[in-house]
């Protein structure tokens, strides 16, 4: 007779999703523990940041929009869920930033922004001489001691100098942890870059190292007999990334997977289990709680259990973004999209700060541009930077409108818009964020059978989730097998 174990995940995003998907399959498999696993979503729909709609004609997601296959356990799932073929790929490998008031290519050859060549970007119009000849001077400057939990600002700075840091590798935050480089932990957000950076004398000769380094020397191949193999490199689904997490739930046998269900408190019980309270009075046992809400919900959880916890989780900030997406007549756009979009640095002091093309950026996509529309993904907002928060999605449609019209040489209004607002959606890995999270890490321990996951702590894209959630549910089975071997010899 299996032993019972219940198990109740709060959070209905990629993690939560993950965790429960992975506990469902390797709790009877591994252990011979029967989990009842009931997972909680406050939201009226599973998937949390995940969330496509149509726009143009087309599927568009409107919070991630591109999936890192890097990881073995990202391409497993992908390849458990059956959803390896077909992957949607980038479909040009050039980007653009916007810099000294014109859209300048980026360097192909670059980790993070930094290029292998500072002296290519003259040309680009991206550096001048005397900024380039700054960037050089890193391959003979000596080596600078740092703090022990660096900002990105104070490892990458004073090497690369201030053209370089501002128009590069500062716009690279922007796009993906809506961060600015002065507050971020090298350390947490950027964890390939510090250690290549903090290994050698020159940021340059280290990137450049680590960047051959990672280039896969053969691009996967599917054979004919075997399991789909994915190459390395950013994928989407062709029917958006929603398909991902409605994947994942589908495919988690068994498992309660309730929305509309706000957890309002947890209590501790004298027997070692947990109550989870509902916002709607309800009450559920749990001997495994895992939280996988965003750090500021869980803080207000776990509280009346360890101020200290509660503390630290309060302490990792969250900026608010938002995602516009304008779909204009092809023949309306001026410019020729001929990459995956640009880039804007906070030094241009401009509402945008970044423009994915996505009608040109993917692969599936092709075709949308010539039956006539041309759709653009735009982001607006990151920390400290809040002024879309006070404007009506009018005005933020307008504001956006107007920079593309110069950018990308727009004659027209866009025939179909959307707003999708995110306030408190990107977990800031600020300077202390390894300490908070060591923090957490001793107060959980003296919380038995309660767990955290999700974008806050280890991982802010949702590859980082998806790793973490795996790793998580393979801690927990195997708590769970040891617990259950004593009981069963
Ligand atoms: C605009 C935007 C663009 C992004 N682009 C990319 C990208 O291109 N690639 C990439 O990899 N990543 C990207 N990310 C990051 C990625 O979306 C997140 O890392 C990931 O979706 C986070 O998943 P999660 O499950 O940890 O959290 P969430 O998706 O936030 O899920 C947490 C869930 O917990 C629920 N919840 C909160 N409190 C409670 C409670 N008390 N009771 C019950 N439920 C509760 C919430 O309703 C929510 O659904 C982007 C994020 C945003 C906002």
């Amino acid at each position: 007779m299996p032993l019972p174990l219940r198990v109740v995940v709060v959070g209905g995003g990629v993690s939560g999703l993950t965790v429960a998907y992975h506990l469902a399959r390797r709790l009877p498999a591994e252990t011979g523990v029967a989990p009842s696993i009931t997972l909680l979503e406050a939201g009226e729909r599973l998937g949390g940041k995940v969330t496509t709609r149509q726009l143009g004609g087309i599927a568009v997601d409107t919070g991630p929009d591109a999936l890192l296959v890097r990881d073995a356990c990202v391409r497993d799932l992908l390849v458990d869920l059956g959803l390896a073929e077909p992957l949607s790929r980038p479909a040009s490998r050039r980007a653009y930033v916007w810099a000294r008031g014109a859209l300048r290519p980026l360097p192909a050859m670059s980790l993070f922004g930094v290029p292998d060549n500072p002296f290519a970007l003259v040309r680009t119009g991206i550096l001048t001489v005397r900024g380039a000849v700054r960037a050089a001077a890193d391959l003979v400057l000596p080596r600078r001691r740092l703090p022990a939990d660096p900002s990105i600002a104070e490892l990458l700075r004073p090497r690369l100098g201030a053209e370089v840091f501002d128009l590069l590798v500062e716009p690279m935050l922007g796009g993906v942890h809506a961060g600015r480089a002065a507050e971020l932990s090298a350390r947490s957000a950027v964890p390939d870059v510090h250690r290549a950076v903090t290994a050698g004398r020159s940021a340059y000769l280290s990137l450049r190292e680590r960047r051959r380094a990672s280039v896969p020397a053969d691009p996967a191949r599917t054979p004919p007999d075997g399991p789909p193999r994915i190459a390395p490199g950013m994928v989407t689904l062709r029917g958006g990334l929603q398909g991902l997490t409605d994947a994942i739930a589908a495919a988690t046998p068994g498992a309660d997977l309730r929305t509309g269900a706000l957890v309002a408190a947890l209590d501790r019980v004298d027997d070692g289990t947990w109550t989870v309270r509902l916002a709607d009075g309800e009450e559920l046992t749990a001997d495994v709680v895992v939280l996988a809400a965003p750090a500021h919900a869980t803080a207000r959880l776990l509280l009346p259990h360890s101020a200290a916890a509660a503390d630290a989780l309060d302490a990792i900030p969250y900026a608010g973004v938002a995602t516009v997406y304008l779909a204009y007549r092809t023949q309306d756009v001026g410019r020729p999209l001929d990459g995956t979009g640009f880039l804007v640095p906070p030094s241009e002091d401009r509402f945008l700060v970044g423009c994915t093309w996505t009608t040109a950026k993917w692969e599936h996509h092709a075709g949308a541009a010539a039956r006539g529309l041309t759709v653009v993904r735009c982001a607006v907002g990151r920390h400290g930077d809040r002024r879309w928060q006070g404007m009506d999605d009018d005005a933020v449609v307008d504001a956006v409108h107007l920079e593309l019209a110069e950018a990308l040489d727009v004659r027209a209004r866009p025939v179909e818009t959307s707003v999708q607002r995110w306030p408190g959606a990107m977990p800031q890995y600020t300077v202390g964020h390894e300490a908070r999270l060591a923090v957490l890490d001793t107060e959980l321990a003296a919380l038995p059978g309660v767990h955290l996951t999700g974008a806050g702590y280890r991982g802010v894209g949702l590859s980082g989730c998806i790793a973490q959630a795996d790793a998580l549910a393979t801690r927990i089975a195997l708590a769970a097998a040891r617990t259950a071997e004593p009981v069963r010899s």
